[in-house]
């Protein structure tokens, strides 16, 4: 009786076991694979803890152009996690444009300060040579660019960078002006939220709309055109990809003569070829800063998430952030020689 009742449901049983056993086996399969991507983050959830939380996802003013990149950035950063090492402060190229006269008053603040932790990938783009400069071992590129504030001198020198960076092996190109704090670790961490084989041009406007610029054409027709552009004096980055993308309007002689094109400065030129003439939406990023804001606005506890900070004489006074530290105002006016401090504490100057 129980050895029939045995041969009646061993199949049973040993069909039950086989399920099981296959159940537990596609279970643990699948789970692998998404336990490894679930750790990257997507772009921007690294600041949600500031105040101001910036959003590198692209904004919505071109949705049909967005969709198209956002595609293609999916696409990218899945092959960036198979084929791509994950991004260093040494990929980034950082051009500084500053002038002669500048190189005692501006510079050499820098200099001492965030261009110490980023000396090896950070090229100085001047009109004037400098040899005690040079000396320290400096990346000094003097170019034969005028030494003026006009347009023509600032797209020479923009003109310049750009060529800089594509003949280097860097990643992501950034420019900044000489009154521009750079934190290094901030400015990684942002980047390294993007894909890193997408287009990307990343930085703030200087104006709460796109700019108007009458773009010349054949027989001195002109067309309008509107645009947004990252100010230069806060500082903006755009990815290699994007910067390959560009090189029919800047590269060598071809950038001032798109800058002459639409009679606007450098930085409005950057602007004009990446949104008209490649329709890539610019990424709005609150974490760049120029004087032309109000910059008492930026909290002290916001200070180390910030990309890029400025300093400069507004309306007679001056325009700098509001932190509390070892120096005074009058030692340090810009206080970059503060901020530094607090993030860097071990710097042999700091007190
Ligand atoms: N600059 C220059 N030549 C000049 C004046 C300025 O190359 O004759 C550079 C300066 O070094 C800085 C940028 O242009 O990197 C912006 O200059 P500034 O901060 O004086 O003026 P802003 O445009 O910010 O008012
Ligand atoms: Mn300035």
């Amino acid at each position: 009786m129980h050895k029939r009742w045995i041969r009646r449901r061993l199949p049973v049983l040993i069909f039950t076991f086989f399920i099981i056993l296959y159940v537990d086996f596609q279970l643990r399969t699948n789970s692998l694979p998404k336990v490894s991507v679930a750790h990257h983050p997507s772009p921007g959830a690294q600041h949600h803890s500031t105040q101001q939380t910036p959003s590198p996802a692209r904004n919505t003013q071109n949705p049909a152009n967005n969709s198209r990149s956002g595609n293609r950035g999916h696409q990218a950063m899945e092959d960036s996690h198979v084929t791509r090492p994950k991004l260093k402060l040494e990929d980034i190229f950082i051009a500084v444009k500053t002038t002669g006269r500048f190189h005692k008053t501006r510079l050499a603040l820098l200099l001492e300060t965030w261009i110490s932790r980023t000396r090896a990938h950070t090229f100085i783009f001047t009109d004037t040579e400098d040899e005690d400069f040079r000396s320290q071992g400096h990346n000094m590129v003097v170019t034969g660019c005028q030494s003026d504030h006009s347009q023509q001198a600032l797209s020479c020198k923009m003109s310049a960078e750009y060529d800089g960076f594509m003949a280097s092996d860097k990643r992501w190109f950034c420019h900044v002006d000489d009154d521009n704090y750079v934190n290094p670790e901030a400015l990684l961490s942002l980047l390294s939220a993007f894909p890193q084989d997408s287009d990307i041009y990343v930085g703030k406007p200087s104006l709460d709309k796109p700019i108007t610029a009458h773009e010349l054409l054949e027989g001195n027709a002109t067309r309008e055109v509107r645009f947004w552009f990252a100010t230069g004096g806060a500082g903006f980055c755009l990815s290699r990809r994007l910067a390959e993308k560009m090189a029919p309007w800047a590269s060598g002689s071809r950038f001032e003569q798109t800058s002459a094109k639409i009679r606007l400065p450098d930085d409005c030129t950057v602007g004009f070829i990446v949104e008209k003439r490649l329709s890539i939406s610019m990424v709005h990023c609150p974490l760049f800063h120029s004087h032309l804001e109000n910059l008492l606005l930026i909290s002290h506890r916001s200070i180390p998430h910030q990309v890029t900070l400025s300093y400069g004489m507004f309306e007679n006074k001056m325009n700098s952030i509001e932190v509390k530290g070892s120096f005074s105002k009058e030692e340090d006016p810009s206080r970059f020689k503060t901020v530094h401090c607090i993030l860097y504490p071990f710097t042999s100057w700091c007190p």
